[in-house]
């Protein structure tokens, strides 16, 4: 879709901006560690819920430097709650690349900031513009949104061609004098005037040009290609110990909450295990031998990520000689010390709530 005289876009679009007033403690931010964090933190996450975040991170690392220097374990820690722990261990990652290979001088190219971890084009193009004012548009789901309403876009914006689309038109519409500017607008109008649900299209002043407003069509845009194909997963959690304290284990495996830690974990198919199934499951074989004593089990636990649903319960046992079960990879913690670890949110919510447990079953 070639677009001809593009002008009249950002006019429009920085006018209005003019009028906002949404402070964000990134917002005009030129340094550009700084923006990399903001734009990590930012990532799937609300802009309330980022800003307590980016000010942790802002104060505990500086710099590049003292982030790169920061044991995985304290970083995973401090980013918990945010959730998508993936995002966490690339940051650090991508402190240490910094570090090492570019003696903590964040690299300046949009191309070279498209080489680190964690950093996908939006990345690129917001750090190249907010840090370094580079002609580089912005495209997320609030350009997406934006793009496709105001002049009508059917492509998929999951679609190959349609992200090619898109991706064009914005480049085309980019107010190459004040790039940063101009992405914070486009972002902010998608956020808060252009918005998912309930636009507000009556003080719009796209309005004349909106295609979707005129067709009255506004809520069938962006067109997606594939619904989210979600799965649930079923979690039986085993916490054994002594009193006051239980064994948690580091998740290594390349899935959800990679190197958070939990309880040793029995994964059930179709639902969560009865008490008859969990007994007799052989995981649990030798602490039962060793003594193992079941003591209650708490009520179903349920956290909703992007692609999946967990379903989990948690199952006390007492154990008071755990040294000849104890499996190499698992720790026996005091239950006061279990804030030093980064658990799944799950986990959380069962340690901080213990009002309700059930019967046994
Ligand atoms: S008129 Fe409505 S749909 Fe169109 S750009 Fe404005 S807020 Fe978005």
């Amino acid at each position: 879709m070639a677009v001809k005289n593009t002008n009249w876009f950002s006019e429009i679009l920085l006018k209005w901006y003019a009028t906002q007033d949404r402070p964000m403690p990134w917002k005009g931010e030129k340094n550009p560690y700084r923006v990399w964090l903001s734009e990590i933190i930012l990532q799937q996450t609300q802009v309330a819920q980022g800003w307590t975040y980016y000010e942790k991170f802002c104060a505990q690392y500086p710099s590049v430097f003292e982030l790169a220097a920061a044991p995985e374990d304290e970083v995973l820690k401090l980013w918990e709650g945010l959730g998508y722990y993936s995002r966490a261990r690339n940051l650090h990652a991508t402190a240490k690349t910094i570090v090492s290979e570019y003696q903590g001088q964040f690299p300046s190219t949009y191309e070279e900031i498209l080489t680190l971890k964690g950093v996908g084009p939006y990345t690129a193009a917001a750090i190249s513009s907010f840090a370094f004012d580079l002609p580089r548009a912005v495209v997320d789901g609030n350009v997406y949104r934006v793009l496709s309403r105001l002049f009508g876009i059917t492509e998929p914006i999951d679609s190959g061609a349609g992200k090619k689309t898109f991706a064009t038109l914005a480049d085309q519409l980019l107010d190459r004098a004040d790039p940063a500017r101009y992405n914070q607008a486009i972002i902010d109008f998608g956020a808060t005037q252009c918005r998912p649900k309930l636009p507000l299209c009556d003080a719009c002043p796209f309005q004349h040009q909106c295609k979707a407003f005129a067709e009255q069509s506004v809520e069938h845009y962006p067109v997606k290609a594939k619904k989210l194909k979600k799965r649930t997963r079923y979690f039986n959690y085993i916490v054994l110990g002594p009193p006051q304290q239980f064994i948690i284990q580091q998740r290594v495996e390349k899935d959800i909450w990679q190197r958070l830690y939990e309880f040793p974990l029995i994964e059930s198919e179709g639902d969560l295990l009865s008490q008859e199934q969990l007994i007799a499951h052989p995981d649990l074989d030798d602490w039962l031998e060793a003594g193992a004593r079941f003591q209650r089990v708490s009520k179903p636990f349920q956290q909703q990520l992007t692609h999946q649903k967990i379903i989990a319960r948690f199952w006390e046992f007492h154990l008071s000689e755990l040294s000849k079960t104890q499996k190499s990879e698992q720790i026996l913690v005091d239950r006061q010390q279990r804030s030093k670890f980064a658990f799944p949110k799950i986990i959380d919510w069962y340690l901080q709530d213990k009002s309700l447990y059930l019967e046994l079953l």
